[in-house]
């Protein structure tokens, strides 16, 4: 199997201060791998300062690992240079919560689409480019006519959402990181997004890193899931497997708190958990809130597998066999 992505042991450690600073981890030991042969959505699911944002801004390049790899079609992405670095720039797109942070409110959509398709050289002509951009956003069910020589206020936010997905499309993206692209969308709205990201996945061959914090929309679109907290990985599979039955007591607590009406409708709000961060050193991040803890429990826990396509990483289950990196990938 080719990969797309490679992650070999990511960490993410920021440092406060210039005296005696203060070490904050931010992701730690993260390792997963997205085939190129079978594109896919995997969901990253987590609250906010479990290093989901870290993680995508790693995964465009605008920070690097303090240690291990990032391996992006058999290339380190630290090292790329030049061209290498122009295709990755180009191959690995964005979509990110607020979807009037990319508007100029004084240009048009007509402006905001034709800036990648002139920075990356894809259009031979006036007309080509005017094709590229209709051929984008009728793939992402906006008719052009609707949207191409108006003003952002013009725009619902689900037509801005949409459109920043065509942008990114424009450019042929092999991967999309999509940081809670619904989160600030209409509720009405976030259904047809969410659809929109699959299509992209099903019929353009698309694979889409797909950032939240709302396990319902998770289930909704993803394949796999993995689930932070505190920057480590608590628990990952088969998506139905951990949403519906979850094993990391952390997972418990999140679906738990779901006010689910019915699985098979799949939809909802995942409400916020507060967030307890006296937990510190190297132990289990989760041992302060968690019902279940052991002695055991200040010595961090490796992933133990727990199903068929299921991980946990909990000391409740070290009599399952360990999931070391190659096997998690095909966990995912
Ligand atoms: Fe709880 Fe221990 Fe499992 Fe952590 S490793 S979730 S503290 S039982």
């Amino acid at each position: 199997m080719t990969h797309l992505l490679e992650l070999n042991s990511v960490s993410k450690v920021y440092h406060r201060g210039l005296i005696n600073a203060k070490a904050n981890v931010a992701l730690r030991d993260i390792s997963l791998t997205l085939s190129e042969d079978e594109p896919t959505i995997l969901t990253v699911a987590g609250e906010s300062g479990s290093g989901k944002t870290t993680l995508a801004m790693l995964l465009l390049g605008f920070i690097t690992p303090t240690t291990g790899q990032i391996i992006y079609r058999g290339q380190n992405i630290t090292s790329l240079r030049g061209k290498d670095r122009l295709a990755y720039r180009r191959e690995v797109q964005a979509v990110f919560q607020d979807p009037f942070a990319v508007f100029n409110p004084f240009y048009t959509v007509d402006h905001l689409l034709s800036v990648p398709i002139k920075r990356f050289k894809l259009a031979k002509n006036k007309t080509d480019a005017r094709n590229r951009m209709e051929e984008a956003l009728t793939a992402v069910g906006l008719r052009p006519e609707d949207v191409l020589g108006r003003f952002p206020h013009q725009l619902s936010g689900g037509q801005r959402q949409r459109i920043n997905v065509a942008r990114a499309l424009l450019l042929k993206p092999r991967l999309l990181i999509a940081d809670e692209p619904v989160s600030m969308v209409d509720a009405s709205l976030r259904a047809n997004i969410l659809e929109t990201l699959r299509n992209l996945q099903r019929d353009h061959g698309v694979s889409i890193i797909y950032i939240t914090h709302d396990l319902t929309t998770a289930y909704h679109i993803a394949r796999s899931i993995v689930v932070l907290y505190r920057g480590g990985v608590m628990e990952a599979g088969d998506v139905d497997a951990v949403i519906k039955d979850p094993q990391h007591p952390y997972t418990k607590l999140l679906v738990d708190s779901i006010p689910w009406p019915n699985l098979n409708q799949r939809w909802g709000e995942t409400p916020i958990i507060a967030r307890d961060d006296s937990a510190t050193g190297s132990g289990c991040p989760f041992r302060s809130r968690c019902p279940s803890a052991m002695d055991i429990c200040a010595t961090r826990p490796p992933l133990f597998q727990t199903g068929e396509m299921q991980a946990a990483a909990c000391y409740l289950y070290d009599k399952k066999p360990e999931v070391v990196a190659e096997k998690l990938t095909q966990l995912l």
